[in-house]
C-alpha cells in the first residue's frame, strides 16, 4: 500500500518548523534564520519513500500581524491547515521552560483555529537539546496538554535530529492511502526560482543587522540557462523600503553584497547541480510593503 497526503507545520516564529521540514526531508528546502519571520511565503518540502509521498506545508509565523503584508502571510497559515491531513504544532521548549509565560502569549492563539480544522494534531516539543535539566519540560509539557487534550506529545530536536523519527512515524499513520502526486526527484513544489530567491533573502537576514531584512525583498530579474555553456546566469535584485537603506545593505565598498552574493551563489550553485553565475542589485521602492499590487508580483498576496 502506498500513501500519499499533507502535513501543516504550524506554530510560532522560532519555533523551529523550517529546520524540522529540512531535517525530516535530509535536505535544505526552507530557509532558517535565527531571527523570527524568516519564511514569508508558504514552502513545500516533499518527502518520498518507498511507501509513502509526504507533503509538508512550512507555514509563515502566526503571530500579532499587523499591515497588509502580514494579512497575506496569515492567511497563507490558516490555508495550510484546513487541507493538511495532520497538523503538527511546534513548541519552543527551550524557551517557555525559562520564560514559561511566554507559552499562552505565542501558543493560546493557534488553540482555537487548529481545533477548529478537527484535524489530528501532534505537538512536537522542540529544542529538547537545550535544556539540560529535564525536569524544567514538566511545567511546559503540563500546560501543553491544558491548551491541546486531544493532541498527542512528541518530544525532538529538529536541529539534532533527536526524536524526528517517533514523529515521522506518527505522522505517517494519519497519512491517507493514494499514489504519489510528484516524481521522487522532486523535493519542493516551489520553483527552483523562488527557492534561489529565498536563499539570497537567508542571506542577507546573516548579513544585515537590525531590522534591515523585514523591510527587503528579493525579485528573480533574469534567469539564463542557455547563454553559456554550464552556467546559470541569474540577476537577481533587492528591493528595499527606505533610501537610506541602499547604502547599508551594499555595505562599505561593497562588502555586504559581495558576501551575500557569494555565499547566495555558492548555495544555489548545490541547488541547481550546476556553476552560477549570480548579479545582485539593491533597488529602492517606497511602501512595497503596503503595496498589493507589487505584493502579489513578488507572490506575496493572492
Ligand atoms: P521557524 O521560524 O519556525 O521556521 O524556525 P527556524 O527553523 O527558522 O529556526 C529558528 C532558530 O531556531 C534557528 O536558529 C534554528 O537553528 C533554531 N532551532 C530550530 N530547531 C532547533 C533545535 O531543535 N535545537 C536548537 N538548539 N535550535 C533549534
Ligand atoms: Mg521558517
Amino acid at each position: 500500500m502506498h500513501k500519499f497526503g499533507t502535513v501543516a507545520l504550524i506554530g510560532p516564529p522560532n519555533a523551529g518548523k523550517s529546520t524540522l521540514m529540512n531535517q525530516l526531508l535530509g535536505q535544505k528546502v526552507a530557509i532558517v534564520s535565527p531571527r523570527p519571520q524568516t519564511t514569508r511565503n508558504r514552502i513545500s518540502g516533499i518527502l518520498s519513500t518507498d511507501e509513502a509521498q509526504v507533503v509538508f506545508l512550512d507555514t509563515p509565523g502566526i503571530h500579532q500581524l499587523r499591515g497588509k503584508m502580514n494579512r497575506f502571510l496569515l492567511e497563507a497559515a490558516w490555508s495550510a491547515l484546513a487541507g493538511a491531513d495532520v497538523v503538527v504544532v511546534l513548541l519552543d521548549a527551550s524557551l517557555y521552560a525559562a520564560k514559561p509565560y511566554m507559552m499562552d502569549k505565542e501558543i493560546k492563539p493557534l488553540v482555537k483555529p487548529v481545533a477548529e480544522t478537527g484535524r489530528p494534531v501532534l505537538v512536537a516539543v522542540n529544542k529538547i537539546d537545550r535544556i539540560k535539566d529535564k525536569a524544567g519540560m514538566l511545567p511546559v509539557l503540563a500546560r501543553a496538554a491544558e491548551l491541546w487534550p486531544a493532541a498527542e506529545f512528541i518530544p525532538v530536536s529538529a536541529l539534532r535530529g533527536q526524536g524526528t523519527d517517533v514523529l515521522l512515524k506518527r505522522i505517517l499513520d494519519f497519512i491517507p492511502e493514494g499514489p504519489a502526486m510528484f516524481p521522487e526527484d522532486q523535493i519542493s513544489t516551489a520553483p527552483v526560482r523562488f527557492m534561489a530567491s529565498e536563499i539570497i533573502r537567508e542571506k542577507l537576514f546573516y548579513t544585515l543587522r537590525q531590522e534591515l531584512p523585514y523591510t527587503t525583498a528579493v525579485e528573480i530579474e533574469a534567469w539564463d540557462e542557455t547563454s553559456r555553456e554550464g552556467m546559470t546566469v541569474i540577476n537577481a535584485v533587492i528591493y528595499t523600503a527606505q533610501k537610506n537603506h541602499k547604502g547599508m545593505i551594499i555595505g562599505k565598498q561593497g562588502a555586504n553584497l559581495k558576501k551575500i552574493g557569494s555565499e547566495a551563489r555558492l548555495e544555489i550553485a548545490e541547488l541547481l547541480e550546476t556553476k552560477v553565475h549570480l548579479e545582485l542589485w539593491v533597488k529602492v521602492r517606497d511602501g512595497w510593503t503596503e503595496d498589493p499590487g507589487f505584493l502579489r508580483a513578488m507572490g506575496l498576496g493572492e
